[in-house]
């Protein structure tokens, strides 16, 4: 069996535990299957910073499915230390505000490095993952440059906006000053990584990750041609919710949403991607919610089911409902 699963960073990585688990594939590390788990990755986090590429949800992924995140934090290395960035502050360098981690510092160089000699992403990635062996091919939504951008107030010119960088606005900010807007700049000249297409059309089932409706999966279907694929492919597509009891499980979910006019539920995300066969330009035959919850989307299938990443088991489980949604048989 193929299965592509659409990502982000820390809940998309945490989701595809749970597939490869589903499908019978070690949790973390690589192993033997008949089946395999293609993630498509959002990269419109990724940003350049004290002259290294660093792109957050590849990361996330790879350490998280290699076995070498920190579980605590969802993210960055185990026993990370921050001699670099506490150096780098010392030379009152900015940005002082990313934490940027000594172990860390070893994957971003290795990828600006390989990048400035004209290696294409997503040939980086696969050399990354020759160390880390994340058992899920790690395929970067495109190898040219989207960043996302936040249009907020800006904070020294009243009634002036700008636009900050994604990881400022999330990071620096914690999403706490109102957007505008969230544009993936650089999304509507980009094509598809090698692999992105055909992963889609030849899936027997398409998953999106509980990841962020907006900076997650929304960057991945702003990619031209992502969408087109995913309306044709024969694979039914199942998405499922992050949110749950209309919050976000973690993070600032909310604020993105509430930027693209979108209410925190379940449902309102699951009419935001909408339905393949009712809508014209839908997405989903099936959407995932949380035990509970009544959800009613026009033209999607929809199943409630418990929704909490709590542990590998219980994210297996997760998986397979969603597999059995999109009509392929699990075991
Ligand atoms: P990021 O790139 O690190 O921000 O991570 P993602 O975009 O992949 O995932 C973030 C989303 O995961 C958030 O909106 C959370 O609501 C969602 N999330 C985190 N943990 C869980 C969980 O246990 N269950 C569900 N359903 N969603 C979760
Ligand atoms: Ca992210």
């Amino acid at each position: 069996m193929k299965v592509v699963v659409v990502v982000g960073g820390v809940g998309g990585a945490r989701f595809l535990l749970g597939v490869k688990a589903a499908l019978g594939l070690p949790a973390i590390g690589p192993g033997d299957s008949a089946h395999e788990i293609t993630a498509l990755v959002n990269t419109g986090d990724d940003v350049w910073m004290h002259g290294l590429r660093i792109c957050p949800d590849l990361d996330t992924c790879m350490y998280t499915l290699g076995g070498g995140i920190d579980t605590e934090r969802g993210w960055g290395h185990q026993g990370e230390t921050w001699v670099v960035k506490d150096e780098l502050a010392a030379y009152g360098a900015e940005p002082s505000w990313f934490g940027l981690g000594d172990k860390d510092v070893a994957t971003h160089l290795i990828r600006s490095q390989m990048l400035r000699a004209d290696y294409p992403l997503s040939a980086v990635t696969e050399a990354l993952c020759d160390r880390w062996q994340p058992g899920v091919r790690l395929l970067p939504m495109s190898d040219d440059r989207v960043e996302t951008h936040v249009v907020i107030d800006d904070p020294e010119q009243p009634e002036q906006r700008k636009a900050i960088h994604f990881q400022e606005w999330w990071v620096r900010y914690r999403a706490e000053m109102p957007a505008h807007s969230i544009v993936p700049v650089g999304a509507d000249e980009a094509k598809p990584g090698p692999g992105v297409l055909e992963a889609i059309a030849e899936a027997d089932a398409v998953l999106f990750a509980p990841s962020n409706p907006v900076v997650s999966v929304g960057t991945v279907l702003a990619v031209p041609g992502v969408r087109q694929a995913l309306r044709k492919t024969e694979a039914g597509v199942v998405g499922v919710s992050p949110i749950i009891g209309g919050k976000a499980v973690r993070g600032m979910a909310d604020a993105c949403l509430t930027a693209i006019g979108v209410e925190t539920s379940a449902e309102a995300v699951g009419r935001h991607f909408g339905s393949r066969h009712t809508s014209e330009d839908g997405l989903l035959d099936g959407w995932l919610v949380a035990s509970g919850e009544s959800v009613h989307v026009p033209g999607v299938a929809v199943r409630a089911v418990p929704l909490l990443m709590t542990d590998v088991a219980a994210t297996a489980a997760m998986a397979r409902a969603a597999l059995e949604l999109s009509g392929v048989d699990v075991d």
